[in-house]
């Protein structure tokens, strides 16, 4: 491996970092480049998504580096979700048939900087920090940087997130289709602080909603006892962010909307004027890859909303495929980006369709008796047969069946459920008429 050439990684964010981890570890060079300051001696950015969701996907890849206890040390187990009625009512929904079918809350700044360290270690990993990326010529492969010049590359990672230098570079090459949709929500985080002696203030293993039909707040929670609230409301309009200005108009709206989260806001307003407003974007692309010089991971590629709490678990899965791609090509790097590209574009454009519908679902039907009754179901068949059923949700969040794999699955269970509901009230409607007559 270390006769190969190096792979340059561009964004020692989370893929970034994971996927420098997978190929040094199998003794790749890497030279990985970050725009941000290092954190191991930085604290990471105030108002950004403060702890994420992690499932199966995720933990495969952190275990497959050898990562997964460690991280699993500091998470929290999410057995359900906590639903809070606009009355403070409470539902809790669990997602599984037991723990093996949770999610993990964990710190995004934890892990990433986790995820630095471990690459750190390894003597095949070179790590350079405050250096953005502006481009690279792609006859060449020579990359731009912001203050430190030029760098010659021979291949190139673009990990640099949604809004990518590098396939903004990729885009200006014939041939390259390109697409971006904003939603025209947007997201902020408001802080529930722990209480006295760090003791959690809502029920610590679950992830709670507060549905409301056009909007919704969710919260998870943190190892000091904290919860990431995060509103999710239009940018513009009437009832927006954008008309939400005045100290009195935002407690009363929380006042209105969510009663039992305000008393544990106590910075409510401060956090609602000086955390900034964030946007949401799906993000499509073709090709993923240029040639065998340069190849897109994680949100560089896909970004999608993250109403399934995907984006990272569907990043660290891309370095898990990507990984096995050059191992099966190597040192054929077009055939082995082809390959990646071709075992994962069909999932990511799946999965951006369902984080969209998941928003609706999370915002407005989690709250509503048919949609309870139906995830009642699911679970109760699920225990039942649990070879045979999985509700889509389990097979995205617990399993790694790909996600268009998934998609086709559930809609032929889901097929042969109603034809058994059919036929079963049919036959019931027979016998009722056989008896009466
Ligand atoms: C509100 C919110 C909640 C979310 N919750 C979840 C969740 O619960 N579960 C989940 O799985 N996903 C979640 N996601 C999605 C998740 O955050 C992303 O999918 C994930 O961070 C993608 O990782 P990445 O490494 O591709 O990109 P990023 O994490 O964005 O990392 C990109 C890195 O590249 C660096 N960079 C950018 N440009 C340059 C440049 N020009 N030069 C050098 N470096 C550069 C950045 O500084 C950064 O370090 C959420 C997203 C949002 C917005």
């Amino acid at each position: 491996m270390s006769e190969s050439p190096p792979f340059t990684i561009v964004g020692a964010g989370l893929a970034g970092t994971l996927l420098a981890c997978y190929l040094g570890r199998l003794g790749y060079r890497v030279e990985l480049h970050e725009r941000r300051p290092d954190p191991r001696h930085h604290n990471q950015d105030r108002g950004r998504s403060i702890n994420l969701a992690l499932s199966v996907r995720g933990l495969h890849a952190l275990r497959e580096v050898g990562l997964a206890d460690e991280v699993l040390r500091s998470a929290i187990l999410m057995r359900g979700r906590m639903i809070h009625g606009q009355a403070g009512d409470l539902t809790f929904q669990p997602y599984g048939k037991d723990d093996s079918e949770a999610l993990y809350s964990v710190s995004r700044a934890g892990l990433n900087l986790l995820l630095v360290e471990a690459a750190a270690r390894l003597p095949a990993v070179n790590l350079y920090f405050g250096q953005r990326c502006t481009g690279f010529d792609p006859g060449s492969n020579v990359l731009d940087f912001q203050d430190t010049g030029k760098i010659a590359a021979e291949i190139i990672v673009g990990a640099d997130g949604a809004y990518s230098a590098i396939r903004a570079q990729m885009q200006r090459q014939e041939h390259f289709n390109y697409q971006q949709e904003y939603l025209t929500h947007g997201y902020k985080e408001l802080t529930i602080p722990a209480g006295p002696n760090g003791a959690f203030q809502l029920e610590k293993h679950a992830l709670h909603i507060w549905p409301r039909g056009s909007f919704m707040m969710i919260a998870l929670p943190n190892q000091d006892g904290s919860f990431t609230c995060t509103l999710f409301w239009p940018l513009q309009g009437p009832n927006s962010f954008a008309a939400l200005t005045a100290p009195d108009d935002i407690r009363r709206f929380f006042t209105q909307q969510f009663p039992d989260a305000v008393p544990l806001l106590p910075t409510l307003v401060e956090d609602f004027l000086h955390n900034p407003t964030g946007s949401l974007v799906t993000i499509r692309c073709r090709p993923w890859h240029q040639g065998g010089k340069a190849v897109l991971v994680g949100d560089a590629c896909h970004a999608v909303v993250p109403f399934l709490g995907q984006g990272m678990n569907a990043a660290f899965e891309d370095c898990t495929v990507l990984t096995q791609c050059l191992q099966a090509h190597a040192p054929h790097w077009e055939a082995a980006f082809r390959d990646y590209e071709a075992r994962r574009k069909p999932h990511l454009d799946v999965l951006a369709d369902l984080c969209l519908e998941n928003f609706i679902e999370m915002r407005d039907r989690v709250g509503s008796r048919w949609f309870v009754l139906k995830k009642q179901l699911a679970v109760a068949l699920h225990r039942l047969l649990p070879r045979w059923y999985l509700p889509l949700y389990t097979m995205i969040e617990f399993t790694r069946i790909p996600y268009a794999d998934a998609l086709r699955r559930a809609r032929w269970q889901d097929r042969i459920v109603r034809g058994v509901l059919i036929g079963s009230g049919l036959l019931l409607l027979g016998l009722l008429w056989w008896q009466l007559r």
